[in-house]
């Protein structure tokens, strides 16, 4: 199993040259590109949510909780006290990090559902869900950032895989193959509440025809392919 710092560090990495080729073809501003990394960061940890007491359950969970607590905090108009808001964010964060984090770890094991295909693509829609109907963001810059949750998080899947395979011996761990699945079929309760996640969100995401267009056009390619070498460089 990779440790938390390499895969912090490889997802950083990998979201740091993607955002930086998506600033360069002009896809997103530079408060973007900085958001891009930042999510698929995220993303790179996110698997372990299900890993209760480290690292990535306590950072997800806070971040969960901070962000409820502050999209209710703007969303209600003057009518509380500053006092009356401390109180009760502070309250919706601690709701969020402490019995809802310990209720999720008493239905979920570590390598289970969350580890798994299914579970990305439903992150990735949950976030571009999120992105476009509380932050604001455009339909394509939503599903851009869809799509970096989705990339760190298969980063993370690629790694657990990569670090069961022992190069030394050349033998195989007993934890291969756990990482990276479509689907839990062990974990059936907990597979269908990730299939009812990602459908319920694709539901409220944007139209993806403009995201979808921008990837498959060959002028995209172009750009890329003009921007990606000095100038003056051919292969
Ligand atoms: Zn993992």
């Amino acid at each position: 199993m990779a440790n938390f710092n390499t895969h912090i560090t490889v997802a950083a990495v990998g979201s740091g040259l993607l955002s930086t080729l998506c600033l360069q073809v002009g896809f997103i501003g530079t408060s973007d590109a900085l958001l891009l990394t930042l999510v698929g960061t995220i993303g790179g940890i996110l698997p372990d949510v299900d890993l209760q007491h480290s690292y990535p359950s306590r950072i997800i969970f806070s971040l969960i909780g901070m962000i409820i607590a502050f999209l209710w905090i703007f969303s209600t108009k003057n009518e509380l006290s500053i006092i009356e808001l401390w109180i009760i964010g502070l309250m919706i964060y601690s709701a969020i990090r402490y019995p809802l984090w310990m209720l999720f770890h008493k239905y979920t094991k570590h390598r289970g559902a969350f580890h798994s295909l299914v579970a990305a693509l439903a992150f990735a829609l949950f976030s571009t869900a999120i992105s476009f109907n509380f932050f604001a963001k455009t339909a394509f810059v939503s599903w851009l950032i869809g799509m970096v949750v989705c990339y760190g998080f298969i980063i993370h899947l690629l790694l657990d895989e990569l670090y069961s395979v022992d190069f030394m011996n050349r033998r195989i761990k007993r934890s291969f193959g756990t990482a990276m699945k479509i689907i839990d079929t062990k974990q059936w309760a907990t597979s269908s509440i990730i299939v009812g996640v990602a459908v319920g969100a694709f539901w409220v995401s944007p139209s993806p025809t403009v995201f979808i267009n921008t990837l498959l056009s060959s002028e995209t390619y172009q750009i890329i392919g003009d921007r990606m070498l000095p100038s003056g460089f051919t292969l």
